[in-house]
């Protein structure tokens, strides 16, 4: 188990670091965590900055949210609950990124519902994107907010606040969510530019059809 929880930790220092290059989660806003065990999950810690967060930093949580690392001085990231009611309702999921990338959430100000259909990435890869109600980052309420959406989505939008991506790796995680930001941005532009031309219709149908058989 040390091994394991070792080489984890090193990874979700690498997908914090990466979140913090790339722009999708500033100062010290987002938290991740992976599944360790049936009973224990490995999270960032509250309040690190986290593009200076080290591996030793990040603590582990049983299924309540009581710290298991005896050593820690660092307490979990206030948004335990929500990761919490994700492994508790996904048993396939062992990862969940938490992120603040701008261009999803400035979708969340407007109203604007996410724009899956504007290319094929968005279609096949992403599928419908729900924005959850707001409810307070932290609280017990987000978690709740969340539970009638879990069961159909691995990428979810949380109303003016930030994205959540669950994958069966940090990998899968990170790269759902950079799409997630890529597609938000790419709508951006062209809404600048002009008037956007959604994807014909029997395209679409045909990039879900090749994504659910895949
Ligand atoms: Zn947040």
């Amino acid at each position: 188990m040390k091994v394991l929880a070792a080489k984890l930790r090193k990874e979700m220092v690498r997908a914090v670091h990466q979140l913090a290059q790339s722009g999708l989660s500033r100062s010290s806003d987002g938290n991740v965590s992976v599944r360790l065990s049936e009973s224990r999950i490995l999270i960032t810690p509250s309040g690190a900055y986290k593009a200076w967060l080290e591996p030793h930093q990040i603590v582990e949580i049983d299924m309540e949210g009581n710290l298991c690392s005896p050593y820690s001085s660092r307490k979990p990231s206030s948004e335990y609950f929500m990761h919490l009611t994700v492994y508790r309702h996904r048993p396939d999921v062992r990862a969940v990124i938490h992120a603040h990338p701008p261009h999803a959430v400035a979708l969340t100000l407007i109203g604007q519902p996410f724009p899956t259909e504007i290319v094929p990435e968005g279609v096949a890869a992403l599928g419908e994107v729900p924005t959850i109600p707001y409810a307070r980052p932290g609280t017990a309420q987000m978690g709740e907010r969340l539970e009638p959406y879990l069961r159909d989505y691995d990428v979810l939008l949380l109303d003016h606040h930030g994205s959540l991506t669950l994958g069966k790796t940090l990998e899968e995680a990170l790269v759902k969510l950079e799409r997630l930001e890529a597609v938000a941005q790419l709508w951006m532009l062209a809404k600048g530019a002009g008037e956007i031309i959604p994807l014909p219709e029997a395209e679409r149908q045909h990039l879900m059809r090749s994504s659910l058989s895949r």
